[in-house]
């Protein structure tokens, strides 16, 4: 098939015309729900086609030449296929740190968001578009002639611009200021202004020098006996799914004969894992708190490593330690070569993790033990992927990926069947712990790292933007446990129902090996024993 020659200037006019067209789906829904169409915005709902269709071609006219013009469309095509696909089906937003997730994500957990309606997308708005690109002949003209054309469009792009914002000026006002959230949707525009945003905090961060804290950590023992805490790091929980929190459904039925605190009103520190776990190890609340931040200054970790008194395992079921577990030992748990149970389908449970774990204790025997174990836990969208079929007691269920074509009560009942997991991997922890309680003060705390959407207003998964995140994001499962002997050198009498963040878990855990420096603070705290 012979396709006409075209200009660049015509290319790039007829690619951001069908961008605009076709992949803004989720964009012009939600601009609806703010601006309901009558007489005096319908013009403006109108000129925003029109500004979306400029501004690209303006971006588009200014990043392209003769040999890059085609790569730089079929790039932007074929990204713009899939996160039109994922805003229509999960709501999900593509931001900063959207985009880190994306690129810590392993294979497997790619593997999970791929479905049948993926791919056709991708067909459809992907690759046959990029077909008809990668087909046009480009007229080749005297780079005079090329670039008279191209300021004579960009002229044209930037005039349209101009009159539409002055045109409906109150309209674009209130959309600016009081709407940023719709911009979020705006495709391709978003996601490309946050790829750049997330390189530039990549190089800021990259470059920086290390800032150690907490040198002066040391313990005061309280008891000739030495600590031992497991802290598991959970995945996707929210709290209102755990029957300890009061759902209807008796999803914590493992823990019932425990003696468990749950704290029913803990919040977290970010929408993501790759937010959310390296805040929960930080010395900045979630107010002060920058990825950037997190790489630069020492966590948690490293405080209790400053006592040089405490022997600090990372194992990890869930993708990586977000850079927490850089300076300590750590351990992949994601394959069968280290965790004993993993499914044929390459699934490795997080029960795995709890075997072996003595001989590090054994090697340790003279100092206190921090064990972190990284969950897999209620990881999305295949929440049928994250149980033993035991555990399936809540039916029927999703047993799919392609969750957007599960009822809610499906959704519901295959994500509560992978929390009574986690409620089970939790309860064997703590059997764990028990072994040793005649030798060491034990305790398990657990934390999830965020929530998770489950079709509340059509929204799933997680990464929402902190500022307009729904509760169901954020309200997340924190439980703790303690042996006997430990809970008489701590307060365990505290009102569990009180506003919790993770910004306690840096001073709680410092308080719990009773660790004095001078990055501690008592106020935050959980279970100070004033
Ligand atoms: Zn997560």
């Amino acid at each position: 098939m012979g396709l006409k020659e075209l200009t660049q200037s015509r290319i790039i006019l007829y690619t951001t015309i069908f961008l605009a067209t076709c992949y803004n789906y989720a964009f012009f829904v939600n601009v609806l729900k703010v601006y309901p169409p009558q007489i005096n915005n319908i013009g403006f709902l109108i000129s925003l086609y029109f500004v979306l269709i400029a501004f690209n071609g303006l971006l588009f006219s200014l990043i392209s030449n003769f040999y890059s013009i085609k790569f730089t469309l079929i790039t932007i095509i074929i990204i713009s296929s899939l996160t039109n696909y994922f805003m229509n089906n999960y709501g999900i937003i593509i931001d900063k740190e959207m985009i880190a997730n994306t690129i810590q994500t392993d294979a497997k957990e790619s593997l999970d968001l791929l479905t049948f309606s993926l791919v056709l997308n991708l067909i459809t708005l992907g690759l046959i578009p990029s077909y008809f690109i990668y087909r046009i002949k480009i007229v080749k003209q005297s780079i005079k002639k090329e670039l008279l054309q191209r300021s004579k469009y960009i002229a044209i792009f930037i005039v349209m611009i101009v009159v539409l914002l002055a045109l409906f000026g109150r309209h674009y006002t209130s959309f600016f200021r009081e709407n940023k959230p719709l911009r979020y949707n705006i495709n391709p525009t978003y996601w490309i202004y946050s790829t750049g945003a997330y390189i530039g905090h990549f190089l800021k961060t990259e470059n920086s020098l290390f800032y150690p804290i907490g040198e002066d950590a040391k313990i005061v023992p309280q008891s000739e006996r030495k600590k031992m805490i497991v802290f598991v790091v959970g995945e996707s929980a929210r709290a209102d799914h755990f029957s300890l929190n009061g759902y209807k459904k008796n999803t914590s039925s493992p823990l019932d004969n425990y003696e468990i605190i749950s704290f029913s009103n803990f919040y977290s520190c970010g929408t993501s894992t790759s937010y959310s776990v390296p805040c929960m190890f930080s010395s900045f609340g979630r107010s002060q708190y920058s990825n950037a931040k997190g790489k630069q200054f020492g966590n948690l970790l490293d405080v209790l490593a400053n006592t040089g008194e405490v022997a600090i395992l990372w194992r990890d079921n869930n993708s990586n330690s977000k850079g927490q577990a850089d300076r300590v030992a750590y351990q992949d748990y994601k394959t069968s070569k280290t965790n004993p149970i993993c499914e044929s389908n390459g699934e490795c449970r997080d029960e795995g993790m709890l075997v072996g774990l003595d001989q590090f204790i054994a090697s340790n025997q003279d100092k206190n033990i921090l064990i972190v174990l990284h969950q897999m836990g209620n990881h999305g969208p295949a929440y049928y992927k994250r149980y033993p079929k035991e555990f399936e007691k809540f039916k029927p269920v999703c047993n799919t990926n392609q969750i957007e074509n599960c009822s809610v009560d499906e959704i519901k009942n295959t994500y509560d069947n992978a929390l009574l997991y986690t409620n089970y991997f939790l309860s064997k922890t703590i059997d764990f712990l028990k072994n040793y309680s005649s030798t060491y003060d034990t305790a398990m705390f657990y934390s999830s790292d965020h929530g998770e959407s489950l079709g509340e207003n059509g929204i799933y998964l997680h990464a929402m933007p902190y500022a307009i995140a729904p509760k169901e994001q954020i309200h997340i499962g924190t439980l703790a446990w303690f042996s006997e002997s430990f809970s008489e050198k701590i307060n365990t009498k505290i009102d569990t129902k009180k506003d919790y963040s993770h910004d306690n878990i840096f001073h709680t855990m410092l308080g719990l090996f009773n660790v004095q420096t001078n990055v501690y603070n008592k106020n935050l705290d959980i279970f100070i024993k004033e």
